[in-house]
């Protein structure tokens, strides 16, 4: 199935997928099995033990591979568990990561927290300021991972300028592309080392699995990967991957319609006088508008905002939207509306929330694939609301 595989359409519905030979099932089965019979000793046909490989993984592999334009790929249980693996098998006591000061909250408390203490410095910087980056890569730094967008401001690290930067000091570099997916930005032709994905968010899109996955064109790298994977058994279960190849088939559909309405709801936000901020990058507004143009093909399905009267107002509007749903994830099919400060970045030390710009008011909504009009309209009575009981005081 290698030809006529030109667009990233047709890549999300076939590649890694072939007709089961036995039967012609057109979709990949679940090997639900742990095991696989052997023909002699010493010969198996690719698979010996699930915790190394299993064929429903390998087909999510493939087709994450192919997305990103890279040639390997590995899957885990989650997003967490690949950034583990990562660092695990690239960073070793005494070494030196330099992460963007603005990424997930449970990518900084695993380098806080855990790593720590195997004696590995994570240095937070602001990556959007390039001088900033080139000083902080001064001292000796094995690897640079950059979230671009970043959870939750969104705010833009320039890909090929970080790949030069870490390439230059003698580092890895690793980006994590969960916020937007393969679908809207790629990494790896940008210069990465490795793309990093949660495919709990995007990739998977209904909010049915957790998984995670590193990708990369290096051999050595992806070996080393494996090794990690298998030695600490972390490897995504055959069902959440088969869940996962059915969700990615629709991805690049779902996230230009995710972007479409992200884009309305932003306009939206920006316009209504209840609204202090807007951070979305496909607004002409946003700062780093024309680095959002160069480096993505569209703006994403998620926005961040501040509600006039900081972070009373906006424990308001999350509580009072009946259509979004208030829950941590993004990326989903249904509308999600975040309170970053409190959920996904609640371990994040006060003092990196507040060089992050993630303000005790900040909101983040992920926007689903409902019609925009009906998103609009529950932000507009949930802002409204807020209105009427201000004017009430
Ligand atoms: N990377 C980013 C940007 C995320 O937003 C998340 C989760 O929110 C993760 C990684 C971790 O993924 P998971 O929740 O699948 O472990």
């Amino acid at each position: 199935m290698a030809e006529n595989q030109n667009f990233i359409e047709t890549q999300a519905l076939h590649s890694g997928a072939e007709p089961d030979p036995a039967t012609g099932a057109i979709l990949t089965p679940i090997y639900q099995t742990t095991t696989y019979r052997q023909t002699a000793v010493g010969s198996d046909k690719g698979y010996t033990y699930s915790r190394a490989a299993n064929p429903t993984v390998t087909a999510l592999e493939k087709r994450l591979a192919s997305l990103e334009q890279g040639e390997f790929a590995k899957c885990f249980s989650s997003g967490l568990s690949a950034t583990t693996a990562l660092f695990l098998a690239l960073l070793r006591s005494g070494d030196r990561v330099v992460v963007s000061q603005t990424c997930y909250g449970g990518t900084v408390r695993l380098l806080r927290e855990i790593f720590s203490s195997f004696g590995v410095e994570a240095d937070f910087v602001d990556t959007t300021n390039e001088a900033e980056f080139r000083t902080a890569v001064e001292k000796p730094t094995r690897l640079v991972f950059i979230e671009t967008p970043a959870n939750p401001t969104l705010c833009l690290t320039d890909i090929e300028l970080a790949a030069d930067i870490a390439h230059a000091a003698g580092a890895l570099f690793v980006v994590d592309n969960t916020l937007l997916s393969p679908a809207l930005q790629r990494p790896l032709e940008l210069g990465a080392d490795v793309v990093l994905h949660s495919t709990t968010k995007f990739i998977e899109g209904h909010n049915a699995t957790l998984g995670g996955a590193l990708i990369t064109n290096d051999a050595e790298l992806d070996a080393r990967f494996d090794l990690l994977r298998k030695s600490t058994g972390t490897i995504q279960a055959p069902f959440d991957a088969w869940l996962t190849l059915q969700g990615v088939k629709t991805l690049p559909l779902r996230v230009r319609e995710h972007s479409e309405n992200a884009l309305a709801v932003a306009k939206f936000l920006a316009s209504h006088p209840l609204i202090e901020t807007v951070h979305y990058p496909w607004l002409d507004s946003f700062p780093q508008f024309e680095l959002a143009k160069r480096q993505q093909s569209a703006g994403g399905g998620l926005i961040a905002f501040e509600v006039r009267g900081g972070f009373e107002a906006a424990k308001d509007v999350m509580n009072s939207v009946r259509l979004c749903s208030l829950a941590e994830n993004l990326g989903s099919a249904e509308t999600l509306i975040t309170h970053p400060a409190s959920m996904t970045h609640g371990d994040v030390p006060k003092e990196q929330r507040v060089a992050a710009g993630i303000t005790d008011g900040l909101v983040r909504l992920s926007v689903g694939l409902e019609n925009p009009l009906d998103i609009i309209a529950d932000l507009d009575a949930a802002l409204t609301k807020e209105r009427s009981e201000a004017a009430a005081k």
